[in-house]
């Protein structure tokens, strides 16, 4: 029997997701930024499309022996800078218009970071939660196996997203390793990035996107006047993101005192212990459950007072009423687009700064491009050395898009987006348009 019928969800906690139009936001953030610099609207047009949009049904054979069959998305936004660059999400939430939305903040995010990157992102819509280990290998495989020539090292290099892993990379990395023949082999590891050590992973891959939103924090912090020391958190989705960013914060003494994930929402005003808590998630599957926390509603997780708010979960997530309800100095974006446009003018309007995504986790491509780095030369940096790497990345883009943000008078987000257009714009104006 063939099923398209995805299997009952674990309990989601979300805003009502259905209306919103995600691309159309990031595109009117292009057209704000654009008009900032001035883009040559031939650009504004190439870069308001992606170029090329896949889309895969494939069916896979369950445990129970029924076919199931999945949709898969990889779009392809950009490659002028570099290779499509972007990560591969699972959740039943996946849209082929949120994965245009994604996969053009890769562009914007590779360019801001002066990475020879550009931009791409995929995903499969079900519920990663809902199916066996058995079944996320085969799931993995025979979508890799059907992307076909459509990644590669030097083309199109997947990642982790939200509902992806290590392990999911190493299941990629092998299957595109077995569809190149045996000569090749080992020259096609970075096929993927974010794979795990043993398997061509670079050291400090796996925490560096909250490794990079806590290099942008500390910078923001020193010239805002916020002590670290003593602060306090609030983190909404306590995944690879979320829990590492809260766990290397609170060796710089922040306290995380509410946290939130697909299972709800759960306070503790003496804080928690980071890294115990990112062992419950790794051993049970989410926050819930975990003792000496007091479960809460969404609305009183968003009314939480505390110094950072972290959304690291999905787009979205703050509108008109959590901004209103919002009582924090500082948001730091470690999912992408968590932030919807009417909340980010109540935001502003409040006085709170918004640590946009495109710069504030990007430190998860910028280590991905020093995993790629290490594998095409056979080389294994120190956790150091990528440490040292990312921070002065993360560091030199905070004030690049400060300064540019000050200098005319935008937000940190469109003056993020504009830095990266015109990195783009003058590439375009050296090489013209084919023929
Ligand atoms: P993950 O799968 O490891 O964690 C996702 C977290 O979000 C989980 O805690 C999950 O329970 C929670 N979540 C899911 N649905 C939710 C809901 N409806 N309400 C509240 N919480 C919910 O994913 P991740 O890799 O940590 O990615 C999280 C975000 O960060 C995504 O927006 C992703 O695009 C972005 N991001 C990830 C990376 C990376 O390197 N992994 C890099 C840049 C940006």
């Amino acid at each position: 029997m063939i099923s398209t019928e995805a299997p009952k969800e674990s309990v989601v906690s979300a805003r009502p997701h259905k209306e919103y139009d995600f691309f159309k936001v990031v595109q009117d953030y292009l057209e704000r930024a654009a008009r900032t610099v001035e883009l040559e609207p031939y650009v504004q047009t190439i870069l308001s499309q992606p170029k090329n949009e896949i889309i895969i049904n494939f069916p896979v054979k369950m445990d129970s022996g029924d076919v199931r069959l999945f949709k898969g998305y990889r779009v392809q936004h950009n490659n002028l800078l570099g290779p499509f660059k972007g990560g591969m999400r699972y959740h039943p939430s996946v849209t082929l218009d949120d994965v245009k939305a994604l996969a053009s903040m890769m562009t914007w995010k590779s360019a801001l970071m002066r990475l020879p990157f550009g931009g791409g992102k995929g995903g499969i819509k079900f519920d990663p939660n809902g199916v066996s280990k058995a079944e996320l290998q085969r799931i993995t495989r025979r979508f890799t196996h059907a992307l076909g020539e459509n990644i590669g090292p030097d083309y199109d290099i997947p990642a982790p997203d939200m509902g992806t892993n290590g392990q999911t990379m190493a299941w990629m990395m092998d299957t595109y390793a077995n569809m190149v023949g045996s000569a090749n082999k080992q020259s096609v590891k970075g096929v993927v990035t974010g794979k795990p050590v043993a398997s061509g992973g670079t050291l400090g891959r796996s925490k560096a996107t909250g490794q990079g939103m806590v290099d942008c924090l500390v910078e923001w912090a020193s010239s805002n006047d916020l002590k670290l020391e003593g602060a306090t958190m609030i983190v909404q989705g306590f995944g690879n993101v979320g829990s590492h960013c809260a766990v290397i914060l609170s060796r710089l003494g922040v306290s995380t005192i509410a946290v939130g994930d697909h299972s709800g929402y759960l306070v503790n005003p003496e804080g928690f212990r980071a890294h115990k808590l990112q062992d419950h998630v790794a051993r049970n599957g989410s926050i819930k459950g975990y003792p000496n926390a007091k479960p809460i509603t969404r609305e009183e997780f968003f009314a939480t007072k505390a110094d950072i708010f972290a959304p690291c979960a999905l787009e979205n997530q703050i509108g008109d009423a959590e901004a209103k309800a919002l009582d924090v100095k500082v948001i730091v974006e470690g999912a992408n687009g968590p932030t919807n446009p009417a909340g980010e003018r109540i935001l502003l309007d409040r006085g709170i700064t918004i640590l946009p995504d495109v710069l504030a986790n990007s430190g998860g491509v910028t280590v991905s491009y020093y995993e790629w780095v290490q594998n095409k030369r056979s080389e294994s940096w120190t956790e150091e050395e990528v440490d040292h790497k990312l921070e002065r990345a993360m560091v030199r883009a905070f004030r690049e898009v400060s300064d540019f943000s000050r200098a005319h008078k935008t937000d940190l987000r469109i003056a993020a987006y504009a830095l990266a257009l015109q990195r783009i714009e003058a590439v375009y104006k050296e090489r013209e348009i084919f023929p």
